[in-house]
C-alpha cells in the first residue's frame, strides 16, 4: 500500500495499490482497512478480461465463390476422345460432354467410356446443322430426344442437360425454349469461349483467350463455364490450361441437373 495524503483540510486520504487495482479515496467514515477492502471487493476491482476481436477465417483452400470451374466439351465423341479422357484422368479433373447423336453412333465405345468413368453426360443435338436444328421448335426437340435415345441405348442412362448448336442465341427463342425445356431439359451455354475451333493452329492464342476470360470472371467471383471442343487441336493446349487453373486453386466439377443453368437467355428452367 502506498498511502497518499491530500490536503488535510479536506479530510480525505487516498490509497493506491496498483497490483490490487486499488485507488481509494476515503474519509473518516471508512471502516475497512485497505487490505480488508481489497479482499472484500477483489472481484469488482479486477478489470474484465479485454475483448479480443475475432478475426474471420478466410479459407485459402479451393471451393470459394468463383473458384469452381466447369469444363465442357462439345461436338464429340470423336476419334481423339480417348486421348482427351486420358488427359482429364491424369489431372484428375471432371468435365461434361455435350455430345452429338451422330457422333455417338460413330464412336460408341467412347460414349461408354465417358459414362463409365463418371464424366458428365449431356446433349448437343444430332446433326449440328443450323437449318435443320432450328427449323422449328419440334425439330429442335426431336434432335435432343433422338440424341438422348442414342445415349440411353449405349449407356443405359439418359440426361436432361442440353446445349444447342452454336449456342442458344439468337436462334433458340422463347417458342423453342418453351417446347424443349418443358420436357424437362436444362439449357446450358457458357461464359468462357476458348475459340479452340478457330485458333486450331495457335495453342498460345487459345490459352490466353481462356485465361483472360477466367481472370475477368474471378474479379466478379463468377464460376467459369468453359466451352471447348472434343477435337485434336484442343488436346495440345489442354494440359497447360489445367495446370494453370489448378495452380490458381480452382476445383473442377460436373454440371448437374440440380444446378441453376447458365444460358444467354437467363432461362432458369
Ligand atoms: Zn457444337
Amino acid at each position: 500500500m502506498v498511502p497518499l495524503k491530500v490536503s488535510a483540510s479536506l479530510g480525505y486520504s487516498i490509497s493506491y495499490a496498483g497490483d490490487k487495482y486499488l485507488l481509494r479515496v476515503k474519509d473518516s467514515s471508512a471502516q475497512l482497512t485497505d487490505g480488508a477492502f481489497t479482499d472484500k471487493y477483489a472481484a469488482e476491482l479486477k478489470p474484465k478480461a479485454p475483448v479480443v476481436p475475432v478475426t474471420p477465417v478466410t479459407p485459402a483452400e479451393p471451393g470459394k465463390p468463383g473458384r469452381t470451374v466447369y469444363l465442357t466439351f462439345d461436338d464429340g465423341p470423336s476419334a481423339t476422345t480417348g486421348e482427351l479422357l486420358d488427359i482429364l484422368h491424369k489431372y484428375n479433373v471432371e468435365a461434361t460432354f455435350f455430345m452429338l447423336g451422330n457422333n455417338m453412333n460413330e464412336h460408341p465405345a467412347q460414349v461408354k467410356r465417358i459414362a463409365k468413368e463418371g464424366y458428365g453426360l449431356a446433349l448437343h443435338g444430332v446433326t449440328h446443322r443450323k437449318e435443320k436444328f432450328y427449323a422449328s421448335p419440334s425439330a429442335a426437340l426431336a434432335e435432343m430426344s433422338g440424341a438422348n435415345a442414342t445415349l440411353k441405348k449405349l449407356t443405359g442412362v439418359s440426361t436432361t442437360l442440353i446445349r444447342t448448336p452454336y449456342g442458344s442465341k439468337p436462334y433458340f427463342t422463347k417458342s423453342f425454349r418453351d417446347k424443349v425445356l418443358t420436357q424437362g431439359y436444362h439449357l446450358w451455354d457458357w461464359n468462357v469461349d476458348s475459340y479452340d475451333w478457330k485458333y486450331k493452329q495457335n495453342s498460345d492464342r487459345i490459352y490466353n483467350t481462356v485465361m483472360d476470360q477466367v481472370n475477368k470472371l474471378k474479379a466478379s467471383k463468377t464460376n467459369p463455364v468453359i466451352l471447348m471442343h472434343d477435337q485434336k487441336a484442343t488436346l495440345k493446349v489442354l494440359p497447360r490450361i489445367l495446370e494453370k487453373l489448378k495452380k490458381e486453386g480452382y476445383t473442377f466439377k460436373l454440371i448437374t441437373k440440380d444446378m441453376e443453368p447458365l444460358n444467354f437467355w437467363k432461362d432458369k428452367r
